[in-house]
């Protein structure tokens, strides 16, 4: 490694070793030299190449000399990721200990963007959102307000300004301005090219079938269709499939498994519609680039009056009611391009599953939804607990062990 790297990684390791465990001064520099010694020996494999397993992969690499192989049964982001609406929010969570843990990760992608000199283009122009009343608004400013979270109402004069095409508004609007989206895809692939280029080593189109464990029940790898793959350390970051890889070992994951539709919508070039996320009861948009924008929807069912296909016309009708009476033009102008379902992995309480698996020392599991907002805090926090053995009290309310 070269001396200004080394140099670069100690110092951030430094300032990473400060702020998550608190470590004296005195006792800093014999730690780090420890814990540098520690990273040589492991050995990572990570299984899944989503937002959670490429976010990870990247850490690794950046802050760690450890050994990082990273697996995936099609290609980096061809799971839920793809499909993901992609905000980075706060204010969508509810309002306590957890909103905390997503603005800490805002926080993250900031500094994780930094670090790779804004190349990953992260579009922070904030959140416009409403709810059903406009008591029901001002109690959801104050509820995040409270918890330092920075949400403010919006006049109508000042929504105007942020939003000119925007009609249908009620009196009260929120406004998040430290939210953010990113473009799934284009994140995936900046990270993992980087990551790579660290000397993590990437193996698509390989499926893991099985999590291999010793006689004494500690995971040491896992089987994949053309070799088994040994590690210090097995992480699962699999989405949905994660549920399945555990059952090889029979350990059953509080993890539902629910769809979520994403309509590509496009549109007349106009570089003033949608400059925001828009949330509302009615309807969830951003744009992506000048002539087209993104709505996440619900999935109802399977029934035939509920395709994913007539589900993105009914949201055309509400999305054009909104801007019609101030853009006829551009309303009009407005069509379904894309429409698609994604399977979002979601524990059965909504919170983060992370940690190491019960007494298993060799697995070490992420599963969450809003993965795309908690990608690099957790990454981050995971990556310190795996290689230094210690476990971080942000993720004390995270494990398993709560469903027992
Ligand atoms: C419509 C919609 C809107 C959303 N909006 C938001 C939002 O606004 N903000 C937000 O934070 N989140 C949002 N989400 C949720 C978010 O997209 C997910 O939480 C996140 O993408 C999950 O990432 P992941 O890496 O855990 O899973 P995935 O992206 O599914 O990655 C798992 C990877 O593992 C691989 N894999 C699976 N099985 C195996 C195997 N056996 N062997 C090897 N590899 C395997 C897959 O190929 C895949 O690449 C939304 C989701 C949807 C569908």
């Amino acid at each position: 490694m070269q001396p200004v790297k080394q140099q670069l990684k100690l110092s951030i390791l430094n300032s990473l070793i400060e702020s998550f465990y608190h470590i004296q001064n005195n006792m800093k520099f014999d730690l780090l030299m420890r814990q540098k010694l520690k990273m040589k020996e492991k050995k990572i494999v990570i299984v899944g190449a989503g937002i959670v397993g490429v976010t990870l992969a990247w850490y690794f690499a950046t802050y760690s000399d450890a050994e990082v192989t990273l697996l995936d049964q099609k290609q980096a982001g061809s799971g839920v990721s793809q499909h993901s609406f992609a905000w980075l929010n706060v204010s969508y969570g509810r309002p306590d200990a957890y909103q905390k843990l997503r603005s800490k990760s805002l926080n993250e992608w900031r500094r994780l963007d930094a670090e790779m000199h804004g190349a990953l283009k992260i579009h922070w122009r904030g959140a416009i959102s409403w709810q059903e009343t406009n008591a029901e608004t001002l109690q959801f400013i104050q509820s995040h307000s409270e918890l330092s979270f920075n949400i403010e109402s919006l006049t109508k004069e000042n929504l105007a300004k942020k939003e000119p095409l925007l009609d249908k508004a009620p009196n009260i609007v929120a406004f998040a301005g430290e939210e953010g989206a990113i473009d799934p895809i284009w994140v995936i692939q900046t990270l993992l090219q980087d990551a790579i280029k660290k000397g993590v080593s990437y193996c698509q189109e390989t499926k893991v079938s099985k999590i291999l464990q010793n006689e004494s029940g500690q995971t040491i790898g896992v089987r994949t269709q053309d070799k088994d793959y040994f590690a210090d350390k097995v992480v699962l970051t699999a989405g949905v499939v994660n549920k399945d890889l555990l059952q090889t070992i029979n350990i059953e994951l509080p993890l539902a498994s629910l769809p979520a539709i994403i309509i590509r919508f496009k549109h007349e070039k106009s570089d003033q519609f949608a400059q925001h996320i828009i949330s509302t009861p009615e309807m969830e948009i951003r744009s992506i680039d000048s002539e087209h924008f993104l709505a996440a929807e619900d999935y109802i069912d399977d029934t035939a009056v509920n395709t994913p296909e007539l589900i993105a016309l009914n949201a055309l009708k509400t999305i054009q009611a909104h801007f019609n009476a101030i853009a006829p033009t551009l309303a009009s102008s407005i069509t379904v391009d894309h429409v698609a379902v994604g399977m979002r992995p979601i524990p059965f309480d909504d919170m983060p599953i992370v940690g190491t698996m019960n007494d298993d020392s060799g697995l070490y599991l992420i599963s969450m939804h809003a993965a795309v907002t908690l990608a690099p805090l957790i990454s981050c926090l995971a990556m310190q607990e795996i290689l230094y053995e210690q476990e971080s009290p942000e993720l004390f309310s995270y494990r398993i062990t709560r469903f027992q």
